[in-house]
């Protein structure tokens, strides 16, 4: 038996950590945000490494080779790339999404000087009294997407008199809500795993039991642009779980309501010795899951494997639909997860 999850508590940091803004390359309110979550566990050790990401160490029951969970907390995101002579905002794109799945999104962007200034995604042909049939047809790119600025400017100069730059972060509402189970939100990718590794981590030490190893969490910050996880496990880890987000869709095994091992993605297979492992230790504690691959997908895992990492590597997550757009998922795919994460660490 697996100690109970705290169901509510895990919504309620997950709700908090989605509303704070955390695009790849501006993570530190995030990453404090999970630090406090840590903090008070009994034996827990947390640093940062240079680059930012958080690496939490629970000592093991028994000596034996260590193990780390990794998830990330940076997500999709853009920056200002030019202010444009209307006082417009022309962007790059932080992580890989296509522009229509942010079109009409609302944003805050960062400046430099620490103010918000509110503006929302548009086409730079947005209205159809004007532009017709364009708008429905116009291809999205970086040229035709624009940020029109909640603040009086018709000119770059105007602009710049906000204190908006080249270079500020450009910050997508995630429009949090929580409705009968579900979660709706933009970047549950992956901030939902965030939350369960955390979770399980709590749940663990409320309930008096340590890890049956030395067992590392690490906050990843660089994810979605693909380093990650290349630093930042320690050289004593054997075994590395990358809990990231299942991907949902037609011929997709993978739903909100189950958690996904996936044997396979862009990077080729995982391990099969801890995919075993993870099979084995689902079905040992009734863990609804289901296995899948993933046709357009890369992890932090990988990313280690890149980088020289010479440990096994596992991928599992709940199911996520419309992920990289407007995504959702269920509770019960994040307890799921939670469970398996805990399982993982007790066995
Ligand atoms: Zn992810």
């Amino acid at each position: 038996m697996l100690p109970k999850i705290d169901t509510t508590g895990l919504i309620d940091f997950l709700t908090r950590l989605l509303n704070t803004p955390s695009p790849t390359g501006f993570t530190e309110q995030a990453i404090n945000l999970c630090e406090g979550a840590l903090q008070d566990i009994p034996g827990i050790q947390i640093q940062r490494t240079r680059k930012g990401a958080l690496v939490a160490t629970l000592p093991g029951a028994t000596d034996g080779p260590w193990r780390a969970l990794t998830a990330h907390v940076d997500t999709l995101g853009a920056m200002v790339k030019e202010i444009k002579p209307n006082g417009r905002l022309k962007m790059t794109k932080l992580g890989g999404f296509p522009w229509n799945t942010v079109e009409g999104e609302g944003v805050r962007v960062y400046t430099a000087f620490g103010e918000t200034v509110r503006g929302s995604i548009l086409l730079t042909k947005a209205s159809v009294h004007v532009y017709g049939q364009d708008v429905g047809k116009s291809e999205r790119n970086d040229d035709t997407m624009e940020i029109r600025l909640d603040a009086r400017t018709e000119s770059a100069e105007e602009t710049r008199g906000l204190e908006i730059e080249v270079g500020d972060f450009v910050v997508f509402d995630p429009r949090v809500e929580v409705t009968d189970g579900f979660v709706r939100s933009r970047h549950l990718d992956d901030k939902a795993c965030v939350a369960c590794m955390i979770q399980a981590v709590k749940t663990l030490s409320e309930a008096g039991l340590t890890p049956q190893v030395t067992t590392v969490l690490h906050v990843s910050n660089y994810e979605e642009v693909g380093h990650g996880a290349a630093a930042g496990i320690p050289a004593e880890v054997s075994e590395l779980i990358s809990v990231d987000m299942a991907a949902v869709g037609n011929g997709q095994t993978s739903d909100e309501f189950h958690a996904t091992l996936c044997v396979k993605d862009s990077g080729g297979p995982y391990h099969y010795g801890l995919n075993q492992k993870m099979r084995r230790l689902a079905e040992a504690y009734a863990i609804p899951y289901k296995i899948d691959i993933y046709p357009y997908y890369g992890s932090d895992g990988e990313a280690f494997w890149r980088a020289g990492g010479d440990v096994a590597v596992a991928l599992i997550g709940p199911g996520v639909d419309a992920s990289h757009n407007y995504e959702r998922t269920h509770t019960e795919a994040l307890e799921a997860t939670t469970r398996w994460c805990l399982a993982y660490m007790l066995d």
